[in-house]
């Protein structure tokens, strides 16, 4: 597990696709999408390669990249920035990370929301900070953050928050109070606050993304992180940005020159014009990604005792698995409290009898936290995938049910 103690080994994900491919099983762990990107953006990315753009592009990244992210940011959430406050970075990943350590005090403390991507974890270790966490935990409506641990730590002090929305695992999607609450204990502290906001546009059931940089009035300690490589199924090209006011944008990229340099040259005009002409798009991979969704969920509802929750975004659903008979209790051993069985076990005894294979959730948490326990029986699954590999999973669910 990278760095959720501190350590940097090989990272949950790769662990899950190694066990997956040794038995062959359906992935539905990793978040990589098994459907492609639309042509016209292969075409753009082939068009800018013909034409000579094969060499370093500006450090900040295309003015035309830059300017469409502006466009959009207007067009969608109603935040007007300038060209000057975007930079262009290697993914979302290297912009949280440039960020975290541009903005991050050596011995400061950073808040993540638990469970967490876990590059988050990765970034702070390297910044020499301590983390410092808040559970999120289901509600009857969906996910929510555990706000009395929230207030107390906010009380203790913070450097730096990082608030993903849509959330990676649970797909919890903060609504405008949750947002203004997280940003006035910010104030309170004088946090930074990044935003990671990578599953912007995959928002199911009629809810709505809200971006915080939008709803404040001073915007000011706010780094707005988002990729095209969920809106637009390109996670290869490694193409992200941040937005933040110009001499914190300028910090960033002061970082940002020694960890790459600058980003991919050809992939950068083929996603400005996805940005800026192809975000209906981002609509249709919403709601093919949304019946890809209900598809494992109709499975996984079979299985007697599986506590389900139905996510209101991005590519993951969470399966608590504690409650669940025979064989999810003989093979996953004891889990949480000695109660459910234990997820890794469990996720292995699926993966090598049934054929699909998940990510624990605990491996997204800090061991031993109380959202460790929480999660202990808990699987994530990825429905992303290929519809036949999402078809193929949920045949092998009802097998297991
Ligand atoms: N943030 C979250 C919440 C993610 O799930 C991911 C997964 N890819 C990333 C950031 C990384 O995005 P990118 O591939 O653009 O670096
Ligand atoms: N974000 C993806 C996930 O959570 C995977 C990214 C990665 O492998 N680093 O599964």
């Amino acid at each position: 597990l990278v760095a959720a103690d501190g350590t940097v080994g090989e990272t949950i994900f790769g662990q899950m696709t190694a066990l997956a491919a040794t038995h062959g099983a359906v992935n539905l762990g990793q978040g990589a999408p098994g459907t492609d990107t639309p042509g016209f953006l292969v075409e753009a990315a082939a068009e800018a390669m013909r034409s000579g753009m094969n060499q370093y592009p500006p450090a900040q990244g295309l003015p035309a990249l830059r300017e469409a992210v502006v466009t959009q940011r207007a067009k969608e959430h109603g935040h007007h920035v300038t060209p000057e406050q975007v930079l262009v970075t290697v993914g979302a990943t290297e912009a949280l990370t440039a960020a975290v350590l541009a903005l991050l005090p050596r011995g400061g403390t950073a808040l993540l929301f638990e469970p967490f991507y876990d590059g988050y974890a990765a970034a702070v270790a390297a910044a020499g900070a301590e983390i410092v966490t808040v559970p999120v935990l289901p509600t009857p409506e969906g996910f929510a953050p555990d706000w009395d641990v929230f207030d107390a730590r906010i009380a203790a002090g913070v450097d730096l928050m990082i608030v993903n929305s849509p959330h990676n695992p649970t797909g919890m999607v903060l609504g405008r109070e949750d947002l203004l609450r997280i940003h006035a204990g910010a104030v309170s502290t004088d946090a930074w606050i990044v935003t990671d906001e990578v599953y912007e546009y995959l928002v199911f059931d009629g809810r709505e993304h809200l971006s915080l940089a939008a709803l404040v009035d001073d915007p000011g300690r706010i780094v707005t992180v988002s990729s095209a490589g969920k809106t637009f199924n390109t996670t290869g090209w490694k193409v992200g940005w941040c937005i933040a006011a110009p001499e914190v944008r300028e910090a960033i990229q002061a970082v940002k020159q020694f960890l790459t340099f600058v980003g991919s040259g050809p992939f950068q005009p083929a996603i400005a014009r996805a940005l800026t002409a192809h975000t209906d798009f981002g609509a249709q991979n919403r709601d093919s990604l949304a019946a890809r969704r209900d598809v494992l969920l109709d499975a996984l509802a079979e299985v007697p005792g599986a506590r389900i929750h139905r996510p209101g975004a991005g590519y993951f659903a969470l399966v608590d698995f504690a409650e669940v008979p025979g064989p999810a209790v003989e093979h996953g051993g004891p889990g949480r409290d000695g109660a459910g069985p234990d997820a890794f076990a469990l996720n292995a005894h699926l993966t090598a009898e049934y054929g699909f294979t998940g990510i624990p959730v605990s491996g997204l948490c800090r061991t031993g936290s109380p959202a460790a326990a929480h999660y202990a029986s808990t699987i994530r699954y990825s429905f992303c995938k290929a519809p036949e590999d999402v078809e193929r999973a949920a045949a092998a669910i009802r097998r297991f049910g």
